[in-house]
């Protein structure tokens, strides 16, 4: 029965608040078909594949859908201790049921985390916004930004994705190249070792495209428009799953500051271990790049809705005459205890040096595939966030767009989930829980050469 494959998930048996209560809450409907499901979401509710699966539960590594077929997760967005871990779930439930209001009380949850968060970032990144999605921690950062520097302009990297609200989107080109980009916003090249113009045999690759960014805020100041900010990412999504050259950012943030802009690290896909040498990704930079700003949100509470922006206290202050930052939700009492739990588990299992270690093993292992299948141009990553770019031809680097969807369809069809990301679609975005292990790695990677050898 569904209770009873869901308490197989359970093998010890898990100790979770009242499993039996548990089991049924979350015990779907088996066989529920998705027709008229969608009738009242927007025709463009955005979905994975081009069937959508029912999803009914997750465990760890693992999906399962309304048919009880096992799915490995390699896309996760948000699972960053694996699904449904049972610390998360123990003290969401015992938060939910002693304590949960608006933020305008002083309470454990929100101090405690928002010690132990300042205390994972460099000294100096002292004082925690607390909000409710990554789209929310940009918007304020950018507000903050150009309230302190009286100035609009913000220079980002092409083809990123910082989020929706109408702020963000106009820092966002996959947005605004629907609406047409707002003056104020200055894509710099994305410094992608393996399509731009300083390749990975360039050693100072990561200087030249910096340059292309100063040379952007010097082009604006003399026209009278010195950018308030600049916002980046540390492993580029939307970019394609591009790694940072080294040597990209610190002269970045020394011209930054030399001209009065500030600097927003955009951590919402890479930060909280998930690069394996840095708890930030900023910090895979090296020791004195140190952000104005650090946006946070989706691996923040495991899927639970909690995300933050972190800023020094002397740029709160200034901030200060605008009116009180107030956000109903934001801070919420189960939100922080799920967050700070969470970093205590990321802790505790060790989690950092696994998403260091089995990433490499995973990229390893996939650089091995190459030998045997031309279609994969470059893998690439840091940590548990690797790229695989697939080209038709290796020469002249043309994207395989269509095929890497339709490896995705196939790899679902064999119980793997992946998708893929970059202007041009044709790179899997590998985005597992920071539980995957070797095991895991290996299905992964199993599948997917099965798959390029019998074709999709
Ligand atoms: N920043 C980055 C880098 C993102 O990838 C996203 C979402 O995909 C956001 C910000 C927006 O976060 P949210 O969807 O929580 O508003």
């Amino acid at each position: 029965s569904e209770s009873a494959l869901w308490q197989g998930l359970f093998p010890d048996p898990t100790p979770l608040l009242g499993t039996q209560d548990a089991v049924a809450a979350w015990t779907p409907v088996i066989g529920r078909s998705l027709q008229g499901r969608r009738t009242h979401l927007p025709d463009s509710h955005p979905m994975y594949f081009q069937r959508p699966i029912a999803m009914a539960r997750a465990r760890d590594t693992r999906f399962y859908d309304e048919e009880g077929r096992s799915y490995l997760d390699a896309l996760n967005n948000v699972t960053l201790v694996g699904h449904g871990h049972p610390r998360l779930v123990n003290v969401a439930a015992r938060q939910l049921s002693r304590l949960n209001t608006n933020t305008r009380f002083v309470y454990d949850e929100l101090t405690e985390y928002a010690e132990r968060l300042t205390a994972t970032l460099p000294d100096g990144l002292d004082v925690v916004y607390f909000v409710n999605s990554g789209s929310e921690a940009n918007d304020l950062a950018l507000r903050m930004s150009r309230y302190l520097t009286k100035r609009d302009d913000i220079v980002i990297i092409d083809d990123a994705y910082h989020g929706y609200t109408s702020v963000v989107s106009d820092v966002s080109p996959s947005r605004y190249k629907h609406y047409g980009k707002p003056d104020t916003t200055h894509p710099t090249p994305v410094p992608d070792r393996y399509r731009g113009a300083y390749g990975y045999d360039d050693p100072d690759a990561g200087a030249k495209y910096a340059q292309h960014v100063i040379d952007e805020f010097d082009r604006l100041a003399a026209e009278g428009r010195a950018p308030a900010a600049y916002l980046f990412e540390a492993l580029l999504a939307g970019g394609g799953q591009v790694v940072l050259p080294p040597g990209y950012l610190a002269p970045i943030f020394a011209a930054a500051r030399e001209r009065g802009a500030l600097t927003i690290a955009d951590e919402v896909q890479v930060g909280f271990g998930r690069l394996g040498e840095a708890f930030w990704g900023f910090q895979t930079q090296g020791p004195d790049v140190v952000p104005d700003f650090v946006t946070m949100g989706k691996a923040m509470g495991n899927g639970f809705p909690v995300a933050a922006m972190v800023t020094t206290r002397e740029i709160s202050r200034a901030f200060d005459p605008t009116g009180r930052f107030f956000s109903t939700y934001g801070g919420n009492p189960v939100a922080c205890a799920v967050g700070l739990e969470l970093l205590k588990v990321v802790d505790d299992e060790g989690l950092q040096h696994n998403a260091l270690v089995v990433g490499q093993y995973l990229r390893d292992r996939l650089t091995a595939l190459a030998d045997r299948h031309p279609l994969i141009g470059d893998v690439r990553g840091q940590g548990f966030y690797s790229g695989v770019e697939f080209v038709l031809d290796r020469d002249t680097k043309e994207p395989a767009s269509k095929e890497t969807l339709l490896i995705c369809e196939r790899l679902k069809d064999r119980g793997v989930l992946v998708y893929p990301t970059g202007p041009a679609w044709n790179i899997l975005k590998l985005k597992p829980p920071l539980t995957f292990t070797r095991a895991d790695a290996d299905d992964f990677t199993d599948t997917l050469d099965d798959v390029l050898e019998t074709g999709w």
